[in-house]
């Protein structure tokens, strides 16, 4: 199922929803515990989860590996990203057949940041340039197979800190055929909500699906909060602050600011939240919880999987 049909039901029965993103893990046990976590988070009932694309050799083949997994064997409604940073056209069209012969139906196009020796991004010879580059090959050659997102940066991205400019490549993308926005992650709700008032002047009227990245721990809060350079409310760090050196305690004052944030976007008409879940589980389904969004009698438990159906199993 396409995303955007997703995110059009959840606007049309009032339902809100809300998807898992994980990234490819650098070790073969590290992806079987990803793979037991995946299926134990599939009870949390996520409308669709995402696979980080990991930017060259083995880490790249894993996310088509991951895609193939989660979306045939788990059937769980799986994204793909799909960067385009040092990718020849034929790498990019490996990647898309094998999300293709998996049935996935959903990509996450991508410029991708630059690799880690070079400071600065500098386009492959040959290569793509810009995701709508990626964005348009796509749509060339798969027609609507595929739904489309890209991304939004309520906060400027790395080598771009001007709005509107980043607001004229953001239409662009969706130009050329993008059908929904995922954006960076973010704490400051109402810059947020300011963003996404001038996304709609710009008359982008496609599914926006806000990032978000609930707390573990204040050294791994701050070190990604200063790495995407976004901003974090006074009154956060006043309750976070004081505790920082209390894991149990950052966490549950963690869960109701992100809960509150997530209230505020929903009641503003946003109906989806996407959750950064660095791949574990626990902050994240405490979030759930603060919500009410946990599998409860008025929620019922997601029905099994759909291969352990197949096999009696569930
Ligand atoms: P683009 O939209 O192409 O923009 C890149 C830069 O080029 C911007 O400064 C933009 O303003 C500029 N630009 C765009 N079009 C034009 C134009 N026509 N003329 C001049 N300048 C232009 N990285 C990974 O490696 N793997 C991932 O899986 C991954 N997932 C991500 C998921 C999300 C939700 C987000 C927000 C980011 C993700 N990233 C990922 C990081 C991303 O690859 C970087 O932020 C990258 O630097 C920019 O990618 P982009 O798709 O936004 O690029």
């Amino acid at each position: 199922m396409h995303i955007r049909e997703m995110i059009a039901d959840a606007e049309r029965t009032g339902q809100p929803s809300f998807s898992f993103e994980y990234f490819p893990p650098k070790t073969a046990q590290g992806v079987q515990n990803l793979y037991d976590r995946m299926e134990r988070m599939y009870h949390f009932g996520p409308k669709f989860i995402d696979i980080t694309w990991g930017a060259g050799g083995r880490i790249a083949e894993l996310t088509c590996e991951m895609v193939v997994q989660a979306q045939t064997y788990f059937g769980l409604e799986t994204c793909m990203h799909l960067t385009c940073t040092d990718m020849g056209e034929e790498k990019v069209n490996n990647a898309l057949k094998a999300a293709y012969k998996a049935g996935c139906t959903n990509i996450l196009a991508l410029r991708g940041d630059p690799p880690r020796d070079k400071e600065k991004w500098e386009a492959a010879e040959g290569g793509f340039r810009y995701a709508r580059d990626l964005v348009r090959h796509i749509r060339d050659h798969y027609g609507d197979h595929f739904d489309i997102g890209v991304a939004g940066y309520p906060e400027g991205c790395d080598d771009n800190k001007d709005e509107e400019t980043l607001l004229d490549h953001l239409k662009e993308k969706v130009d050329m055929g993008a059908s929904f926005i995922v954006t960076q992650m973010f704490y400051d709700v109402d810059n947020f909500l300011r963003w996404v008032d001038k996304v709609r002047a710009r008359g982008i009227t496609v599914p926006i699906l806000p990032g978000i990245m609930p707390i573990a721990t204040y050294a791994s809060f701050m070190r990604r909060a200063n790495h995407m350079q976004c901003k974090i409310p006074k009154e956060w760090m006043d309750k976070l602050e004081p505790v920082k050196s209390d894991d149990v305690a950052v966490r549950e004052i963690g869960k109701t600011l992100v809960a509150d944030m997530c209230r505020k976007i929903l009641a503003a008409g946003l109906p989806h939240l996407h959750f950064y879940t660095m791949n574990l589980a626990q902050s994240t389904s405490m979030v759930l919880e603060e919500l009410d969004w946990l599998p409860s009698p008025t929620r019922p438990l997601k029905q099994s999987l759909p291969w352990k159906q197949s096999l009696g199993l569930g």
